[in-house]
């Protein structure tokens, strides 16, 4: 049996036969094109070496491609009433372990070393678009041994996560994706390839997980909370944003000062700096202010 679920005949009839009534909070999408498929598989450039962790699994329908092309599969679905439908879709798979769970929830470090030796695995998931922030940031800051994560997200989000400074879809969610890892859309998809349609368009992207951070920085928690302070008044000045911000409290003459050793005028605004940029201002603050 190759592949069998990425169509929408199959889908349907396995839908119906279990009775499956598909739950909105959950953020469940079917998808139902095998091109799209191929195309997520080529994107995280699985091999029979990798272990590849998926998130929701739904009715098994990327799972039965990644246990095809990957060594092992790991997949965490929350939904209980999928756990019958997996049972009978991956019955020929016995490399994949289905874990009912909230990905919230999972220890990733500790998932990888029990299922991977604690070697680095793959992710790749048609994630559930109300909590894809929090599960990529998740997976990012667990520090967990992760090569790359390649997902279908909101295709607003894919933007963002990709996009650098003077775009309007630069902001905080770009520059904390890019502190991680090299962001790049690998395609993008219409509703008409899941089931039920959501009622946004999708993009996958594949998050390339950088070995060091590309930029140094003594305190990158103060990094980050300089960011957030900066886009949170996205019209305003950098200046005025950090002063009337509750995420930092520094005097205005060690604002100006900081803003002034980048070499930048005290009109810039927070979406003209690099990640960079960023890294040298919190770097300034922890040392001299
Ligand atoms: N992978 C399947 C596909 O492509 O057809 C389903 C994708 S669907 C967009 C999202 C899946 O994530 C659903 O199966 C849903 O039940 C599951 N899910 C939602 N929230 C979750 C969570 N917190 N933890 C684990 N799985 C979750």
């Amino acid at each position: 049996m190759y592949s069998s679920l990425g169509n929408p005949k199959h889908t349907i009839e396995i839908i119906q036969k279990h009775k499956f009534n598909f739950q909105k909070k959950f953020g469940q999408n079917f998808l139902i094109d095998t091109h799209v498929l191929d195309k997520i598989i080529a994107a995280a450039r699985i091999t029979k070496e990798d272990c590849v962790v998926e998130i929701g699994p739904g009715i098994g329908t990327m799972t039965q491609y990644l246990a095809e092309c990957g060594g092992c599969v790991v997949a965490v679905e929350i939904d209980a009433n999928l756990l019958p439908i997996l049972e009978e879709t991956l019955k020929d798979y016995p490399n994949v372990r289905v874990i009912n769970n909230d990905i919230l929830k999972v220890d990733m470090n500790q998932l990888i070393r029990e299922y991977n030796n604690g070697r680095p695995v793959k992710v790749v998931a048609n994630l559930p678009y109300y909590i894809t922030t929090p599960i990529i940031m998740g997976l990012f800051e667990s520090k967990a041994p992760i090569d790359n994560i390649t997902v279908m997200v909101q295709k607003e989000v894919a933007q963002r996560m990709q996009a650098g400074p003077g775009s309007k879809d630069y902001g905080a969610l770009s520059l904390a994706v890019q502190y991680y890892a090299e962001a790049y859309i690998v395609a993008n998809v219409p509703p008409n390839c899941f089931i039920p349609r959501p009622n946004v368009g999708s993009a996958v992207i594949r998050l390339t997980r950088y070995l060091e951070p590309p930029i140094q920085v003594d305190e990158p928690r103060l990094m980050f909370r300089l960011i957030r302070a900066s886009f949170n008044q996205r019209r305003k000045t950098l200046q005025n944003s950090l002063n009337n911000s509750p995420e930092v409290s520094f005097s205005k003459e060690a604002i100006m000062a900081a803003i002034e050793s980048l070499g930048m005028p005290p009109s810039v605004r927070g979406e003209a700096l690099t990640l960079e940029q960023f890294g040298l201002l919190a770097n300034y603050f922890s040392r001299y202010a």
